[in-house]
């Protein structure tokens, strides 16, 4: 029986486990996977596939202090 759980097509990983969501246009998940359809890749497979090929990752985190 085939599982119908969405995970990441190059590691595995579950969605649900996924540390964060992750967008990208288009045009660089074609750039980045070599098809137009969609698909799922965890962020840290988003990264391996494009840093230094295609895109340059930046992660910034900003600490929500009292307002
Ligand atoms: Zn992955």
């Amino acid at each position: 029986m085939e599982s119908d759980e969405v995970k990441c097509e190059d590691c595995g990983l579950p969605y649900p486990d996924f540390p964060m969501d992750v967008s990208v246009s288009n045009e660089q998940w074609t750039e980045l996977t070599g098809y137009t359809d969609e698909g799922f890749l965890c962020g840290a497979c988003i990264i391996q596939r494009g840093v230094g090929k295609y895109i340059a990752a930046e992660l910034k985190f900003n600490w929500k202090i009292g307002d």
